[in-house]
């Protein structure tokens, strides 16, 4: 799948559309999910044109790879998770349920989240 770059995270990179920004570095963006699932829930993304898990995997640096992993953990850690435990989704393609075709990892945590699937 050819990335399309006019996807909402695409235009959130841009700084067409506002975000409400936890964490950035060179490589990553992450910020809070519009329509929150749980106390916490903050959308980490790449800063590169990635579609998805399985793009971003094939195609990204090892930095942008080393950054992102470290990002999730150093964001759940300062939002006071890593005591109580949280969960990391990274919804891939139809199957999946992605709605964003920008990879993203959803970070979700501040309550017991109960099964992994309904
Ligand atoms: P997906 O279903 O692709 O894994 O998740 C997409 C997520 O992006 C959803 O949780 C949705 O609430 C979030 N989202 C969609 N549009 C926006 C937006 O404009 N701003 C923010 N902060 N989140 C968005």
């Amino acid at each position: 799948m050819a990335y399309d770059d006019q996807n909402i995270f695409a235009k959130i990179l841009r700084g067409e559309i506002p975000n409400d920004t936890v964490y950035e570095d060179e490589h990553v963006l992450a910020f809070n999910d519009i329509a929150p699932q749980a106390p916490v829930h903050v959308l980490v993304i790449p800063k590169g044109a990635y579609v998805s898990i399985d793009d971003f995997g094939a195609k990204a640096s090892a930095d942008e790879i080393a950054a992102f992993y470290r990002s999730v953990s150093k964001i759940a850690r300062d939002a006071g998770l890593s005591e109580d435990g949280y969960r990391v989704i990274a919804n891939t393609g139809g199957h999946g349920g992605q709605e964003v075709p920008h990879f993203h990892a959803h970070i979700l945590g501040g309550k017991k989240l109960g099964a992994m699937l309904p």
